[in-house]
């Protein structure tokens, strides 16, 4: 076997596994020896660059970013869906569709409308080459590489289907991952996320897919669309497409009439709560494709389809107590108690008040009895107050004054939605919010200590702030409960390594309010160091790229606390980065400016992220397809076919990793 047939096979072999775990749920070798395979594979492909595939089954982890998504115009319209949410509605529907088809034989297919963020695969030959979100169904942006990320969508089809095609369906986030998620940002001192539906549409837009592919998405399919006229219903072409790799629910039901529509309406209506993800109802479709084509469109829906809403479940249950939750940065969040209630297939215990506004709006009162209401979202939310019920004694809620945690008078400021307790230092859940903040995967990335260890470390007077971490001792950990001696080291060890982060993740860490990942990068990049961070006036703050008036000032605001400069003072003591090294500031330069790159092939003398790199570093932005604002394209060995035609067809310079390197030395 040559090399290059080795390849091909382990890639077949690989994509097959990934499709009987991802998509039949059935796998049929261990993690282990798929691990194995890919290793092998990865391995082979580092040492034959030249047979380098977008679609081999290694490049699911991701690692490419994406600065700004190309807006792409859809082939074919992705239209919305006419609501209906009764047996009348339906019947209505049915009538106008028997008017236009002149006939009442007609089949349809009952779906479950599953709730995420709407995507379209383009096939060509059988293979994977683009995703494009619906956006407004015109024109959407291309997330090719992340979606590539999501194992369950096919690189590569199992089976004969038909060869140039879209899919279409529903990027989700199954409710286990979406809570696994949830989890971990609690753990980071991070404000968890609201909905799977909000956060899968969110991930889709990362910048970075490498960590698009540490989520848990899935993708379900829902509908081929394609000029071929291979199949005859729509239930044939989805059954089909099952075949050939695709994640088409099982769920989807032929009905004969509207009556077995409903029959299927009713049976989810409560089923659909033990199923694994989250859906809002059911789509019913006309299954002849014959029948389809002669329905058409209206100027916003196809005629051959309609979305059944099921009713957001609401119940009735006592209130019991307000409580108030303190976040890191000092935000208080009104919690309702509620007497414990039966919804949407969980227990309900609390919901969330927002703020001090919503519950004056709703007038919501201790003792009262309260309708409960779980959308979207998922923490219930209180809907309004059963005012029959209400008894006369009842008194008006009367807002926290004062911090539930340590009794400092909390504030307000003009335009401020939320109260704050402004006792940054001395109040424990901020301080260990802030630590906790500090600790996490995107800021120290501190191994062997977690979010429960920080609040114990605390209560143990052993830590005040993140600064303290670093002068704890390995004997003053042992004896804490739960500790043994190499758990201890495996902390301290953490801790030290932390010191090797690099500065921009640093700043990042120190919870500057309104300071994110991304601003935290931008100032690391401008200032280079805290100092000159440190000493940056608000005109100089916001000359800065995308840095406005509420980040300015925040920074002034935090640099302007002493008790901040001693922190940063003794961070800088242990050695901590607060400056970006020589050999990071060596390669910056802003000689790329506004310049918009594509890059394509394999490259020499650098890997395609290396090269990702040193464009941004040097001011210019990456773009992951060509488009008339493309400047330049840097090609290595096997530029795809396609982009060549793409920019010679657009007269686009195309450059080599030479001329790159000459560009920026
Ligand atoms: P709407 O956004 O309410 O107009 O509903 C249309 C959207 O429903 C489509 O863009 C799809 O993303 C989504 N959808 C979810 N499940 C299905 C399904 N089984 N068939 C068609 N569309 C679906
Ligand atoms: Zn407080």
């Amino acid at each position: 076997m040559s090399i290059q047939e080795k390849i091909q096979s382990l890639r077949k072999e690989l994509n097959e596994h990934n499709y009987k775990y991802y998509v039949l749920d059935n796998p049929i070798i261990t993690d282990y020896e798929f691990d194995i395979k890919l290793k092998e594979l990865e391995k082979l492909e580092e040492e034959n660059p030249q047979f380098f595939d977008p679609n081999s089954p290694t490049q699911r982890v991701g690692g490419e970013i994406t600065k700004n998504f190309e807006t792409i115009t859809h082939k074919n319209r992705m239209y919305s869906l006419d609501n209906s949410y009764s047996k009348e509605d339906l019947l209505d529907w049915e009538k106008r569709i028997q008017k236009i088809l002149g006939t009442s034989e007609i089949e349809y297919t009952c779906e479950l409308k599953y709730d995420g963020a709407s995507i379209n695969l383009t096939y060509e030959n059988g293979s994977f080459v683009r995703a494009v979100t619906r956006g407004d169904g015109v024109q959407g942006d291309e997330v090719t590489t992340n979606i590539r990320t999501i194992k369950s969508i096919p690189l590569a089809l199992q089976n004969d289907f038909v060869s140039d095609f879209e899919m279409r369906g529903e990027i989700i986030l199954p409710l286990e991952g979406f809570d696994q998620m949830n989890q971990e940002r609690v753990a980071n001192g991070e404000e968890p996320y609201r909905n799977p539906r909000n956060t899968a549409s969110g991930s889709l837009k990362l910048q970075d897919s490498g960590e698009v592919a540490k989520r848990p998405l899935d993708c379900l399919l829902y509908q081929v669309v394609t000029d071929e006229r291979k199949y005859k219903t729509h239930y044939e072409s989805l059954k089909a497409a099952q075949q050939a790799g695709f994640k088409v629910p099982n769920t989807i039901t032929l009905a004969k009439s509207i009556e077995e529509v409903l029959d299927f309406v009713k049976a989810w209506d409560t089923k659909r709560h033990d199923l694994p993800y989250e859906t809002d109802g059911v789509v019913i479709k006309v299954n002849s494709l014959i029948q389809q084509d002669e329905l058409g469109y209206t100027s916003k829906s196809p005629r051959w389809a309609i979305a059944y809403k099921f009713k957001a479940e609401q119940v009735s249950t006592v209130l019991n107590e307000i409580t108030y939750q303190v976040g890191r940065t000092g935000a208080i969040t009104p919690v309702a108690n509620l007497e414990p209630v039966h919804l949407a297939g969980t227990i309900v215990k609390r919901a969330s008040l927002h703020n001090a506004d919503q519950i004056e709006k709703l007038d919501v009162r201790i003792g009262d009895t309260v309708f409960v209401e779980k959308g979207g979202e998922i923490i219930p939310k209180i809907m309004g107050v059963d005012l029959t019920k209400r008894s006369n004694d009842s008194i008006p809620t009367k807002y926290a004054t004062h911090c539930p945690e340590c009794n400092t008078e909390l504030i307000r400021t003009e335009g401020d939605a939320k109260h704050y307790c402004p006792n940054e230092f001395g109040c424990a859940p901020q301080i260990t919010g802030k630590i906790q903040h500090f600790i996490g995967r995107k800021a120290m990335d501190i191994d062997g200590l977690g979010a429960e260890t920080v609040e114990l470390l605390h209560k143990e007077g052993l830590i005040k702030n993140y600064a303290d971490l670093y002068e704890l001792q390995v004997e003053q950990i042992i004896p804490l409960e739960r500790m043994a001696e190499k758990s201890a080291q495996n902390m301290i060890e953490g801790i030290q390594k932390s010191k090797e982060i690099p500065f921009e993740k640093v700043l990042f860490a120190l919870g500057i309010r309104f300071v994110g990942e991304t601003v935290a990068k931008k100032l690391a990049k401008h200032f280079k160091s805290i100092d000159a961070l440190s000493e940056a006036d608000f005109e100089t703050l916001i000359s800065v790229d995308e840095i406005g008036d509420k980040i300015a000032e925040s920074v002034l605001n935090f640099f302007t606390d002493e008790k901040n400069m001693e922190l940063v003072r003794r961070l800088k003591s242990y050695g901590v980065n607060l400056e970006t090294s020589v050999e990071d500031q060596a390669n910056q330069s802003d000689k790329l400016e506004s310049k918009i790159f594509v890059v394509s092939g394999v490259f020499h003398q650098m890997s395609r992220n290396e090269l990702k790199k040193a464009i941004e570093d040097n001011g210019g932005k990456v773009s992951s397809s060509i488009s008339k604002k493309t400047n330049f394209i840097v090609a290595g060995d096997n530029m795809g076919p396609s982009k060549l035609a793409k920019a010679e067809a657009l007269s686009i310079p195309i450059i080599s990793e030479e001329d790159f390197l000459n560009m920026i030395n």
